[in-house]
């Protein structure tokens, strides 16, 4: 039986998976079970980093498996320990939590800003706000907080307590922060899922305002945005505001599964103990690997990161079949006259990984793809947009 007809009979059907088998990587580029390479523009969906097998994280990320593996929160570790102070010190953040993913990361985001609030102003004020076409993941709760509604049917009731706001829409925000018991805005500068769109700077310094006016805790959900892949470390540092709270994922990891909620200093010492945990958080495996991501995005890496975008911008824009390119950084979205899901079928016919968000083909390369790859794989897309 092949890879594919053993996962058909025995996974969950909850992906509509691609026709491939990827069984090795190394660099941007991935092979599969017939041999065929491919340049990957995906990256595991903004999670590895540096590519597959980069050095110097196999090396961080081996030299921690030698040691020990994982211990449990009850005692201290270093990877933890020094990937917590590496976050604080890029960011100006206080403290931070880690979990194992970006929903987990919004679930603690989500707990910190209501006992905030609840302390603050009372049980009654737990309304979180968030932004119509978000997402901030799958469960209960972060389901309830994403402005989608079709991810919302026949798994009512979602935890209560989230409502929505048009993007960019100021009036509304704050007509929606007079009419409920605020206890959290929660945005992401940079809708990945919902097609790659960017806020304006205009409605984002707005809803930063009315959060410091009212005293609501603003978290910034940078679980795609973040570590480098806009090309700075975080999306909201384009913005120009400081987030109360801000929650991670993908990337941070380069491919090990991690997530954090970083606190600033408002809501730093909001949870204590015995408030929140997770056995896996902070595993020192997943905190060596994300530690050597962290330690490397500094602002040489991260000009190349800008210069690699503003290369496959001058390229996309105006090419032929493309009808507009948007995003920021690496995170980039190409609106095309053709269906994505066709251009994304044919670039992986000629050996290129891309995704689609919504109606839109996404690209979210390694950080560190070598130019010539990523010219290569311009080329393919470009024709494949005719
Ligand atoms: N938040 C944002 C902005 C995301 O893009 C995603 C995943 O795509 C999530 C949260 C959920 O992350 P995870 O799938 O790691 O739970």
């Amino acid at each position: 039986m092949s890879i594919t007809s053993i996962d058909q009979e025995f996974v969950a059907g909850t992906y509509g998976r691609f026709p491939v088998e990827l069984v090795s990587g190394k660099g941007s580029v991935l092979t599969g079970s017939d041999g065929k390479q491919y340049i990957d523009l995906g990256s595991g969906i903004g999670v590895t980093a540096f590519g597959f097998q980069d050095e110097k994280w196999l090396a961080s990320v081996n030299a921690q498996l030698g040691k020990v593996q994982h211990t449990s929160n009850l005692y201290y570790t270093e990877p933890c320990a020094l990937l917590a102070k590496a976050l604080c010190e890029k960011t100006g953040m206080k403290k931070v939590f880690f979990a194992n993913s970006g929903a987990e990361a919004n679930e603690c985001a989500i707990k910190v800003a209501r006992k905030y609030s609840a302390e603050k102003k009372g049980d009654n004020c737990y309304t979180i706000i968030t932004l119509c076409n978000s997402f901030h993941g799958r469960t209960l709760t972060t389901l309830a907080a994403t402005g989608q509604e079709h991810f919302h049917q026949l798994f009512q009731p979602l935890t209560p307590g989230f409502v929505h706001v048009p993007a960019n829409d100021i009036a509304a925000l704050e007509e929606m922060v007079k009419s409920v018991n605020t206890a959290g805005i929660m945005l992401e500068c940079v809708q990945g899922e919902g097609g790659v769109l960017p806020l304006t700077k205009q409605f984002v310094q707005a809803a930063a305002r009315i959060a410091a006016e009212q005293d609501i805790p603003l978290i910034i959900d940078e679980v795609q945005t973040g570590n480098g892949r806009t090309g700075t470390m975080y999306a909201y540092m384009q913005f120009g505001i400081m987030p109360d709270i801000v929650s991670t994922a993908k990337g941070l990891g380069g491919g090990l599964p991690i997530g954090a909620c970083l606190m600033g200093q408002k809501v730093q010492n909001v949870l204590g103990a015995g408030d929140h945990g997770s056995t896996y958080g902070g595993n020192p495996v997943c905190c060596a690997g994300a530690l050597s991501v962290v330690n490397r995005l500094d602002d040489a890496f991260l000009a190349e990161v800008r210069a690699k975008s503003a290369y496959v911008f001058s390229q996309l824009e105006g090419a032929e079949g493309v009808e507009s390119v948007v995003g920021m950084g690496l995170m980039i979205g190409i609106k095309t006259v053709k269906p994505a899901k066709e251009v994304v079928a044919a670039c992986m016919k000629k050996g290129v990984l891309c995704l689609t968000a919504k109606d839109k083909v996404r690209l979210l390369p390694a950080l560190n793809i070598p130019m010539s790859e990523l010219q290569k794989a311009v080329e393919v897309i470009k024709e494949a947009c005719k």
